[in-house]
């Protein structure tokens, strides 16, 4: 029986499936490589010490999955591909909609004609409606997304219900991530934008390395603490126990959506974030203020009561373990995969 993970050569998918394989699944990759390298998954395997099947394949097309679900014996579906930069997103909404939208429908059709009814999700905390309350719970308000990624997310989640409603019998597993940062302890992966980064982390650890001059730091004038915006970063080796975990939920449900929010509980400023960054690894960050984002909120950060409940699942790593982690990968790959 084999975990098929979708999007397994991306930022947070390479990082599960190590964690997967250390608990002693066997994982099934598949990828376009649209927004990532082979070479994550060739590091993968070395870390992991264990090979295993790597399709290069569109999640949209029914056909190759179906291929890939008649050659293995799969129990459960971990669906991380899909498109997603915010900005990109409200200038091409048609290829966030296709990608994002059908890639969840071919599996869902796949599966089902397989008989595999276990699927947990990457959502993310940009499903919840601008203006609720903090901590967010998972009945928080949901919708009011302000670019089309996030309603894309919002859209997956919703034709995931419908699929369980329809007495498919399937376990959908809606994980909802907040901010994922760090990388894996070994400096070997990490997150490796194509482009100039949209995450504040990414954008610190470029101008650490020289790649960018200074980072914009998008308004101070909100209503925090320092006045600049507040997230909560989360490190993305917890993130990926959070699947295995979720994996293990999961496996003994009877059926059913389930929706958890994935975070560590905490707020961080911009300025706190660049200040842990800069006693972690001793490296100045030059910055600068800039106007607000358009679409930016002030303060977003989770409740975890239902992760400890559902999963037992809690973060354990601290955000300088995420700034030192993720200092390490850039440093011995200031250009990421690709030198
Ligand atoms: P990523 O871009 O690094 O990984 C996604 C992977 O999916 C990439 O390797 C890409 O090549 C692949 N992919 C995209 N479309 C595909 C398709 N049609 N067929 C096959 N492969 C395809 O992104 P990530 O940061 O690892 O995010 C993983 C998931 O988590 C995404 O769905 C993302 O929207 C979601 N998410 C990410 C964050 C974050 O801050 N990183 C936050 C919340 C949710
Ligand atoms: N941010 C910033 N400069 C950047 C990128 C982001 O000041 O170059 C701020 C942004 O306004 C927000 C926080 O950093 O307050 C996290 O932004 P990110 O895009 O990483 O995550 P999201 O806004 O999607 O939660």
């Amino acid at each position: 029986m084999a975990i098929f993970v979708t999007g397994g050569a991306g930022y947070i998918g390479s990082h599960t499936v190590i964690e997967l394989i250390k608990s002693g699944y066997d994982v099934v990759v598949a990828d376009n490589f649209s927004n990532s390298k082979r070479e994550a998954v060739k590091r993968v395997k070395e870390l992991a010490g264990k090979d295993f099947s790597l399709y290069e394949i569109d999640v949209c097309n029914g056909k190759a999955l179906d291929k890939i679900f008649t050659i293995h014996d799969i129990e459960c579906v971990i669906h991380f591909a899909g498109l997603k930069a915010v900005g990109e997103s409200v200038k091409k909404p048609l290829e966030y909609y296709k990608n994002n939208l059908n890639s969840t429908i071919a599996l869902s059709n796949t599966m089902i004609r397989h008989g595999v009814n276990k699927i947990i999700f990457s959502s993310s905390a940009t499903v919840y409606c601008p203006d609720n309350k903090m901590p967010l719970t998972e009945d928080s308000l949901t919708g009011g997304c302000t670019n089309p990624y996030g309603w894309t997310k919002y859209m997956c989640e919703q034709i995931l219900t419908d699929v369980v409603n329809a007495g498919s019998g399937f376990t959908a597993v809606m994980l909802r991530y907040f901010n994922p940062i760090g990388a894996h302890e070994s400096g070997k992966i990490g997150e490796d934008p194509q482009d100039i980064p949209n995450n504040i982390m990414p954008y610190i650890a470029q101008t650490a390395v020289g790649r960018r001059e200074f980072l914009k730091i998008f308004g101070d004038d909100y209503d925090t603490a320092d006045g600049t915006g507040v997230r909560d970063y989360l490190h993305v080796v917890d993130l990926a126990e959070g699947h295995v975990a979720a994996v293990k939920y999961a496996a003994q449900s009877s059926g059913g959506v389930d929706i958890i929010n994935l975070g560590t509980g905490n707020g961080v400023s911009v300025l706190e974030l660049v200040t842990a960054f800069e006693d972690a690894t001793g490296v100045k960050i030059p910055r600068e203020v800039v106007s607000r984002r358009p679409g930016d909120i002030a303060i977003c950060y989770a409740a975890t009561d239902k992760a400890k409940n559902l999963l037992g699942w809690e973060t354990k790593k601290t955000l300088k373990e995420a700034c030192a982690d993720t200092w390490r990968w850039q440093k011995n790959n200031p250009g990421g995969y690709g030198l």
